[in-house]
């Protein structure tokens, strides 16, 4: 087996009570500019993959998420040149403060279902759809 590193990464679908998710659109200059992505990040080294969300939301966002708050919604992987990406995904229903784009160039609501036309990494589409199931199944 080819000895690959791992990439955990994390992400939310922040969801509103109009069942809308959060997206942002990375900035230029970065990679994989412009497209929509969950907002997240890389998981530190030594960090656990809620503590990292708790983080990166605040970072990004300026929300404040409690770690009871996070619900798995899914995972996804991608093979990159040098390092395996796993990304994975969490539901947020709570969050404190409004959400303003720190690190990104802009955020849109949309549901799931909308998804599908909008340019994201990779990793994101299936996340989509584990996503639609676990909020049709709610
Ligand atoms: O945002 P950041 O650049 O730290 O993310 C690291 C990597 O994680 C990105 O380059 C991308 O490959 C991946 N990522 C992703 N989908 C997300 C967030 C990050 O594929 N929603």
């Amino acid at each position: 087996m080819n000895e690959r590193m791992i990439f955990p990464v994390v992400a939310a679908a922040l969801v509103d009570s109009a069942g809308r998710v959060l997206l942002q659109q990375r900035p230029a200059g970065k990679p994989l500019a412009g497209l929509w992505e969950f907002p997240g990040g890389k998981v530190e080294r030594g960090e656990s993959p809620e503590a990292a969300l708790i983080r990166e939301l605040a970072e990004e966002l300026e929300i404040s998420v409690a770690s009871d708050a996070l619900t798995p919604a899914g995972f996804a992987t991608e093979m990159l040149p040098d390092r395996h990406l796993l990304l994975m995904l969490y539901v947020v229903r709570e969050w404190q403060g409004e959400a303003r784009p720190h690190a990104a160039t802009a955020l849109r609501w949309e549901q799931p279902a909308d998804m599908a036309s909008l340019p994201m990494p990779p990793a994101d589409p299936p996340l989509v759809r584990q996503l639609a199931a676990c909020l049709a199944w709610d």
